[in-house]
Order: structure tokens, then sequence, then C-alpha cells
């Protein structure tokens, strides 16, 4: 059985270094511990993490240390940059995409990659995710939460595109700007609940709008899927007794769950018990938030004491079938 790991990141520190004053870049390793802070314009962020983050050369020895066979890596949410302008945003993300595929393409198909877009410009987002998987060969595109505090289905156009490339999306918020950030500064709340807070109101949006049912959208919904599967019978009440919720969708938001891939990073094993009883199993994929600390090191731990035809499809068969190989 082959260990696939959907949920894992890069962080491009070539690029961030050599265009660092169009994004007003540092970064700077506060001890040995791996304490870290990066700096992109006003964005500070300060965490924990293991040495891939920074070098590399580690990425591939930290996967096989963790056990994972084959790492799907996504851009380091802290680096979306969002808010910056079109000519830097798409010389970014075109070295992104170009270096993500050049480290795949060494790593003897231990690493896969999916695309980033500079999503506020829509029609240029949706030329770089075409040449980004035609062309590079990477295998789904990720995106935020929001777009500079657009909700998802402002961008009805490029949920299109991704439904006729056949290729998931991988929804995952920017960590430091979440809903209600100066409420949750405390206890690393912004990460703690503002993430998962974050992965339902996109997760909402995607189902209400239409846009998952109009396009037959896949979604990866990271963090075992935020309060989606736990509050998905508010969101059918909802469309049971108001008209504004049933507008776009011919039937109820839980019947579009089948559209969505959570991840197993849940961090009890009660609870994704839950969600494999709740969502199937054939809905559920590997995750581990590499190389940030708020994920497992080593994610096949934590579904060790599944039998092994779920650990199957968990780990290899429902990866493959999203990723087309
Ligand atoms: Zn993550």
């Amino acid at each position: 059985m082959l260990k696939i790991d959907l949920h894992a990141h890069y962080f491009p520190l070539k690029i961030m270094k050599d265009m660092k004053d169009d994004l007003k870049f540092s970064v700077e390793r506060i001890d040995k511990s791996n304490q870290i802070s990066i700096r992109i314009g006003n964005i500070v962020w300060n965490g924990e993490a293991y040495l891939g983050l920074l070098e590399e050369d580690k990425i591939i020895e930290e996967t096989v240390r963790g056990e994972v066979d084959i790492r799907v890596l996504s851009l380091a949410p802290i680096s979306y940059i969002y808010d910056l302008d079109e000519k830097t945003a798409m010389k970014f993300y075109t070295r992104f995409n170009d270096e993500l595929s050049k480290l795949s393409e060494k790593s003897n198909g231990k690493l896969l990659g999916f695309a980033g877009v500079p999503l506020q410009y829509p029609s240029l987002a949706v030329d770089e995710l075409k040449r980004a998987v035609k062309d590079l060969g990477l295998k789904g595109v990720e995106i935020g939460t929001h777009i500079n505090g657009r909700n998802l289905d402002e961008f009805r156009e490029f949920f299109s595109v991704i439904g006729s490339l056949g290729i998931p999306v991988f929804i995952h918020p920017q960590i430091t700007d979440v809903i209600g950030k100066d409420r949750l500064r405390r206890y690393f709340f912004t990460n703690i609940l503002g993430v998962p807070i974050e992965d339902t109101i996109a997760a909402a949006y995607l189902i209400t709008s239409g846009i998952i049912q109009d396009y037959n959208i896949k979604v990866i919904l990271p963090h075992g899927g935020g309060f989606l599967p736990y509050q998905i019978g508010r969101l059918d009440h909802g469309y049971k007794t108001r008209s504004d919720v049933r507008e776009k969708i011919s039937k109820k938001p839980s019947d579009f769950l089948s559209n969505f891939y959570f991840d197993t990073l849940l961090f009890n094993n009660e609870i994704l018990d839950f969600m494999i009883r709740f969502v199937g199993v054939d809905n559920i994929v590997l995750g581990s938030d590499y190389p940030f600390k708020m994920g497992y090191f080593r994610p096949y731990d934590a579904i060790e004491h599944l039998s092994n035809e779920e650990k199957e499809k968990i780990c290899e068969i429902n990866a493959k079938k999203l990723l087309l190989f």
C-alpha cells in the first residue's frame, strides 16, 4: 500500500529571497527547535516547523522518515500574496509552479504538486492554472478560503475551468488572515479555531452558490473538513426553511458531501471514526500538514487503528482516483 499525503506544504524560499524587495520578505530562524519568524508585507507568521520549511533538500529525507511514499506539495499559505499587484503576483506564481514542477520531476516520484494561482486576478489565474496543469503536469490547484475578503462564490468562472480540467481543488486558509482574527489572537486560536472556521465557510459557499453542483467540483477540504461534517444538519435545516439557501441548488447541502475529500488531520481517533462512518471511507484522504508542527510528522500513525481496507482507501485508492493516476 502506498501512503499518499495530500496535505503538505512547500515554502519557496529561493523565490521569496530573489523577490524579497517586491514581496517585502524577511525570514529569521529564532532557535534550534526551528522556531521561525517570516514576514511578507504586513503579514507576520511565527511558529515551529520541520527543517523542510526552509531547507528544500530536507523535504524528501523528512518524507521518508515520516513514512510517506508520495507527498503532494502545495504552497505554504503564508505566501499566498493575494494583496499584491498583477506583475509581482504573476512573476511569483509562474516561478512557483515552475520550481514545484522541477522539484517533483527530480524527486523520483516521491513529490507531486498542486499549482498556485494569483486568484485576485481571475483571468490570469485561469491562464496560469491551464499552463501549470497541461504543460507542467501539476495535479490540482490550491486556493485560499477567501481572496482578500471575497468569498469563493465570487469566482464562478475560475471554478468552471477547474471543473472542465477535471482536477481537484485544495481549499486552504491563509492562517494569518482568518475571520475574527482580532478576537482569536490569544492562545494560537487564529490557527486552532480560525483555520477550521475558514474551511467551513469556504465549503458552505461552494455548496450553496451551486458551484459544486454546476461544475461537479472535487474539493479537498483540510483539517477534517473544519466544522462542515459536524454542522451539515444545520445547513440542511436552512435549506428546508429558507428560500435563499435553496435558490441555487436542487438538492440539500448534505447531498454534496460526496464531492468533498476530508483529510485525517483531526487529532482524535473517535472523531476520525465518526467521520469515516458519516461521510464514508471513500471520501477520506491522508494529510500531514508537513512541515508545520500543527500536523503529523508520521500521518499514518493517526489511522493505524483502522481496518486494512479502510487504510488502503485513505492512503492510496482515494488519492489515486482524485489525482487521476
Ligand atoms: Zn496546511
